[in-house]
């Protein structure tokens, strides 16, 4: 849909430049920067008439961009959840579903939600059970699969998955929020579906909510977009041009923190206040070995459980200074939270805390965390 996209862009080999280049409008006259239209209609007459029908001009720079980034065709929505709804949205009454054990509660949510009104089975699977779902795929109508997971950090064999014979009409659906689209292409792993929550490293700045769903067959390109056009889970003007500018330096971002989480994992692992160091970057990880081969990098989120009971846990989150006592992550700011003090994540190990690693520096990061670790 995007009529101006460079044909060249799509040739860039190095996403950090593609990042930068794409999602402009390079007619002579044009702002470098793709404004925001804060547009519900059109004047008719040139193809754009409704916003919800026909998109924005800032809609599809952001969707130019995570297309290109994905190798497939984006749709961006008004939040991560309305994406993966509409991705569910598409399944026939009577589905069959797997999910993760181990998966975004919003996206469990929305199975269980479906399952409970008798649109659907669901079925949970550990992500690392990669046999169980070879098995599963072979009469399931979705796989929804998060990998790094949430908040566990494991590491599904998604090629492994993805090549699993399955009924023609089944979906392979893989949450890219944790490893973004730089990190990992599930598309080309041989998903159908790369779903990512923007509101995460794309927009990096904990300022906006909107999600991207990349596909690379017309057919689910079609109805994911009807689904939206549908559902009306259309994304906001400003939020669509902040999660662009987020896109600009998304590179830069993630590089930085990754490296930050790769220090502080290792920092963390020694530490005698920690019970267990979860980072799939570390061979200790359960899923090292998979990480190794499937990602380009291991993430910024550490997840590590704290020696003692999950008010030993909270008390380093209170006691921070440096890093935020905020949920969600991907951000330019550090971020911890214990996860299991959330209503529906108590299964958690108690003393468990998600920490998303910034950009900051990281020996202000290790000397924040450090001095509250009991
Ligand atoms: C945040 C998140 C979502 C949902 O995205 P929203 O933008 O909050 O609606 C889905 N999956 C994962 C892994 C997430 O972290």
């Amino acid at each position: 849909m995007n009529a101006r996209t460079d044909p060249h862009l799509a040739a860039l080999s190095s996403t950090d430049s593609l990042l930068v280049a794409a999602g402009r409008d390079r007619r002579p006259g044009s702002p470098l920067n793709t404004p925001i239209f804060p547009a519900s209609n059109f004047v008719l007459g040139a193809g754009r008439a409704y916003a919800r029908d026909d998109g924005t001009p800032t809609w599809e720079a952001l969707e130019e961009i995570v297309g290109l980034l994905e190798g497939g065709k984006a749709v961006a929505f008004a939040s991560g959840m309305a994406g993966a709804a509409a991705v569910f949205d598409r399944l026939p009454a009577g589905s069959r579903i797997v999910i993760p054990d181990d998966c975004y509660q919003g996206v469990a949510g929305l199975a269980e939600s479906g399952r409970r009104k008798g649109f659907w089975n669901v079925r949970r699977l550990p992500a690392d059970d990669t046999l169980g779902w070879i098995e599963a795929a072979a009469d399931s109508d979705l796989l929804w699969l998060e990998s790094p997971s949430n908040p566990l950090l494991i590491v599904a064999d998604l090629r492994a998955i993805c090549a699993a014979p399955r009924k023609p009409s089944a979906l392979v659906a893989v949450d890219n929020t944790f490893a973004t689209s730089l990190n990992q292409r599930p598309l080309d792993l041989g998903a159908d579906v790369s779903f990512q929550s923007a509101t995460k490293f794309i927009g990096g700045h904990s300022d906006l909510l909107a999600g991207v769903v990349a596909v690379r067959r017309d057919d689910l390109l079609a109805d994911v977009r009807e689904s939206r056009h549908r559902n009306g889970a259309t994304p906001g003007a400003l939020e669509s041009f902040l999660a662009v500018r987020g896109a600009r330096t998304m590179a830069l971002r993630l590089e930085r923190a990754q490296a930050n989480a790769m220090i502080l994992a290792e920092r963390l692992c020694a530490h005698p206040g920690v019970a267990r160091t979860r980072y799939p970057g570390l061979p200790s990880h359960p899923t090292h070995a998979i990480a190794r081969t499937q990602l380009r990098g291991y993430g910024t989120i550490v997840s590590f459980d704290v020696r003692g009971d999950a008010a030993a846990a909270d008390a380093v989150c209170s006691r921070v200074r440096l890093i935020q006592h905020a949920t969600s992550l991907g951000a330019v700011e550090s971020t911890i939270e214990r996860r299991a003090g959330i209503p529906g994540q108590e299964h958690l190990p108690p003393s468990l805390l998600r920490l998303s690693v910034g950009i900051e520096n990281v020996d202000d990061l290790w000397a924040d965390l450090g001095a509250v670790l009991p």
